[in-house]
């Protein structure tokens, strides 16, 4: 299967520069084997599905609220991503754990709202440092997994080490295989066969250099990237040392 590169530009980008930028990564898209999306911030969400429109580049938000409509002010609704041109949506971030108290529970009810608009959701998991120090990573994202997954989930998991996102600090190539490997035992357990289908990404510093390493390891089918999607020679880059690669295996 094609890894699956996404693009988190978080709260970065004016109309200009976004619609720079995405125009930047189509132009680069067509010479990889990858599949690429971007997920810009909501005010320029439209105008980014717009310029991708017809290329290979698909579109996502970073967020929605579970419900359908109504008073959540400042919130959007899985419907109105889909309205914009989206088709893909990140959820449960750290950030948006951290920021907005985010639970799992909550989590779980915005997938069920994204599925059902026929957004494909990216779920974010991932421990903190202190979590890791104390041994209690895999417990974390084992609970994690539980709780922000309903039973028939078909979406993607991005493993994202909280203690490595934007700080150009990675876990080791043996760590991420091992946590790949947790979680893809996870998700059989929990999901069953359709656990095996889910693609899972690893997210945390992810750049050029050390894209091709990250990428080949078993079970990383793919990267959320941060940082390094705001520049589009950075977020290829990451996509053309993805797609020198090829894995049997349908989650690979
Ligand atoms: C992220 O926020 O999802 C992320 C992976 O950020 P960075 O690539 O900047 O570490």
């Amino acid at each position: 299967m094609r890894h699956l590169i996404a693009g988190n530009w978080k709260m970065n980008g004016l109309a200009a520069e976004a619609t720079a930028l995405a125009e930047a990564v189509a132009q680069g898209a067509s010479a990889v084997s990858a599949d690429l999306v971007v997920c810009p911030p909501a005010t320029v969400l439209a105008r980014v599905a717009q310029s991708l429109a017809g290329t290979p580049v698909g579109v996502g938000g970073q967020d929605c609220n579970a419900a359908a409509s109504g008073a959540h002010t400042g919130d959007i609704a899985a419907a109105m991503l889909r309205d914009c041109g989206a088709t893909w949506v990140i959820l449960g971030h750290s950030e948006r754990r951290a920021d907005h108290h985010e639970t799992d529970d909550m989590v779980r009810q915005k997938v069920r709202a994204a599925t059902e608009h026929g957004l494909v959701p990216i779920v974010c998991v991932g421990e903190t440092e202190a979590q890791r120090q104390a041994g209690r990573h895999a417990e974390t994202v084992g609970w994690q997994i539980a709780g922000s997954l309903p039973k028939d989930f078909a979406g993607v998991l991005a493993y994202e080490p909280i203690w490595a996102i934007g700080t150009g600090r990675t876990p080791t190539e043996a760590e991420v295989a091992e946590m790949h490997g947790f979680i893809r035992g996870e998700l059989r357990r929990q999901l069953g066969a359709a656990g095996q289908a889910v693609r899972i990404l690893y997210g945390g510093s992810v750049k050029p250099a050390n894209a091709a390493a990250l990428m080949a390891l078993p079970e990383v089918g793919g990267a959320l990237v941060g940082g390094a999607s705001l520049m589009a020679a950075d977020f290829l880059g990451i996509a053309r040392a993805a797609g020198a690669l090829s894995k049997p295996g349908a989650g690979g």
